[in-house]
């Protein structure tokens, strides 16, 4: 490819609206474009780089007998009325109508649909396991989408669903998918961890999240310095069976409202012991009030009216939650006052008014909450400054902890939708028993911006060569020195042949304008064909991770970059 005839709108200057580095650098870069809120359009740099993620993804998934197929996007709203998840779903659910007024959503995820293919297609134990998987466009309402790629509401996913007859079948399954996601972020060239994640709502089963590490992580986690245990903010904030739960004493200051709560009278209310380490209490406190607060943004004539009813939903990260509650005096906050940590870090929370908190309990919630008046602002600023209190459950050494962004998750279901929707099957001895599931999914277009999260420097991208748009870029000094050109011609002509995937800098540019797009673009090599070229035959050859810049006879080049 010409530079000359691609699309590729670079930037100088950095965009305002985005916060991330990754965002910044595929804007900048020209990667991507907005269309709407979360939702962009792929440049051809992008796509070629979502392609070879994607490639990789296939190979990975086709080796432990993966078979791709392609669900529909639109499904059908019988479908998620009968697994039961449409009134749970919640707003993330992109919901639609035909014209005969049927209901339809965009397919956040497909559990549903492949459940119920395969109760209509398998009916022996000796049809499984089957690992049956796609690449596809889903769709999430997200409340904040934000960071471009990394919290879209039109991203793109693969998921996998395996197929099992027993406990045992699905234990294989998930190995072989912990393997293949292993191989997948090794591949792509990142520094990843699986840690234990809680399985929630679910609940029981096993379930890991693989975690690029990267400072703009929206996740917390936490990890063991002395042996491979490592798990989610949620997960490690369980106490560990056998920890001493009086190790260490709780260093909550409390909030300045009137009416407040003692700790003790908070532990107490929250059904734990007041020693118990503080990552407990902030766990839970914070989950359950910074979820109640934000629902109380969104809609406070929805919350009010839920009141009425008797009930408030509550939405807490990614599932909704419809608890009892009762209407509690207006601007008091009690025990919820000592939910600081993301309140603090949060503007937009904290900007909130008439807000509803509370605990994760019946006839625990406050309406005509505001946090600004109701909660002090500045007593633990972060999550990051809660150290772990907690010995590692495995081996009782210091836990670490870091932030990660979640590029997948692999999660044992068991029998719920198989259950829920009679997809079952006859074992060896005739008996019917419904199919064990496990779901795995790879967010391909997040695995995008994390490796930019990962891999760049002041000046711009520094792909992994595995998943880099182009390994190479060829730029003549002089698009004008005509023997330049041919020499810069056929060295891009030759590398291509040979399987280096090469660009071509025709441009009639500045060599400057040229380098900095190369260096904010991040091909993994440049290759400078100026004056040496043409009186010694060398060029200038630049590694964009290392900076090492060599001089190389031309005719060799081929032979050094392959
Ligand atoms: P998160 O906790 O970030 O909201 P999730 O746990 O809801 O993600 P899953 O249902 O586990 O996501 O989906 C599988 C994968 O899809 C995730 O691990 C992530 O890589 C990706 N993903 C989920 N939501 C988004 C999104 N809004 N934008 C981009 N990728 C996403
Ligand atoms: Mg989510
Ligand atoms: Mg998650
Ligand atoms: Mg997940």
């Amino acid at each position: 490819m010409r530079t000359s005839q691609m699309l590729m709108p670079t930037l100088r200057e950095v965009p305002a609206e985005a916060e991330v580095v990754s965002h910044q650098l595929l804007l900048r870069a020209g990667f991507i474009r907005k269309s709407a809120s979360g939702i962009y359009t792929y440049l051809p740099l992008a796509q070629r780089v979502l392609k070879k993620i994607k490639e990789i993804v296939r190979e990975e998934m086709d080796k432990q007998g993966g078979q791709e197929l392609l669900m529909p996007i639109v499904q059908p709203a019988e479908m998620w009325l009968e697994s039961g998840r449409w009134h749970v779903y919640g707003p993330e659910l992109f919901r639609l109508k035909d014209r005969h007024n049927r209901d339809f959503c965009l397919g956040p995820t497909h559990e549903e649909v492949i459940t119920i293919l395969v109760r209509g297609e398998v009916r022996s134990y000796k049809q499984m396991p089957l690992l049956l998987y796609q690449i596809q466009n889903k769709f999430r309402d997200e409340r904040r989408p934000r960071f471009g790629l990394m919290r879209g509401r039109e991203f793109i996913m693969k998921d996998l669903y395996s197929f099992d007859r027993d406990e045992a079948g699905l234990d294989i399954s998930y190995q072989k998918m912990y393997q293949a996601y292993t191989n997948v972020f090794n591949r792509c060239g990142l520094k990843f961890r699986p840690v234990e994640a809680d399985s929630g709502a679910i609940g029981g089963s096993d379930t890991h999240e693989f975690m690029v590490l990267a400072d703009s992580g929206e996740a917390a986690i936490l990890f063991c310095s002395q042996c491979d245990y490592a798990a989610n903010i949620e997960k490690a904030a369980v106490p560990a069976a056998g920890a001493d739960p009086t190790a260490q004493a709780l260093e909550l200051k409390e909030v300045s409202t009137p009416g407040q709560k003692t700790i003790e009278q908070v532990a107490e209310f929250l059904g734990i012991a007041p020693h118990q380490t503080i990552k407990t209490l902030l766990y839970r406190t914070d989950k359950e009030v910074v979820a109640a607060l934000v629902r109380g943004d969104r809609d406070v004539n929805e919350v009010k009216l839920l009141n009425a009813l008797g009930a408030l939903t509550i939405e807490l990260a990614d599932e909704v939650q419809v608890r009892q509650a009762t209407g509690a005096p207006a601007g008091y906050v009690g025990p919820v006052g000592l939910s600081k940590i993301r309140i603090i870090a949060d503007p937009e929370v904290m900007a909130l008014s008439n807000a509803v908190a509370g605990a994760n309990k019946a006839d625990a919630h406050y309406i005509n909450v505001n946090p600004n008046r109701d909660f002090k602002a500045d007593i633990v600023e972060d999550i990051r400054m809660v150290q772990a209190c907690e010995p590692c459950p495995k081996c009782g050494a210091e836990l670490q902890q870091a932030r990660g962004i979640e590029v997948g998750q692999i999660f044992k279901l068991g029998t719920k939708y198989s259950k829920a929707l009679g997809a079952t099957f006859l074992d060896e001895n005739g008996k019917e028993k419904p199919i064990v599931m496990g779901c795995y999914g790879i967010g391909v277009s997040r695995t995008m911006a994390a490796a930019i999260e990962q891999n760049h420097d002041q000046d711009g991208i520094i792909w992994p060569a595995s998943i880099a748009p182009y390994h190479a870029i060829v730029i003549p000094v002089s698009a004008k020195d005509e023997k330049q050109m041919q020499l810069a011609e056929s060295l891009y002509n030759k590398l291509n042949q040979i399987g280096v995937e090469t660009v071509l800098d025709d441009r009639a540019e500045r060599p400057g304008v040229k380098f900095k797009d190369a260096d904010l673009i991040g091909y993994p090599l440049r290759i400078v064909v100026g004056n040496k070229a043409m009186t010694d035959g060398l060029v200038e050859v630049r590694q964009r991770k290392s900076g090492q810049t060599d001089l190389i006879p031309l005719d060799q080049i081929p032979e050094k970059v392959k």
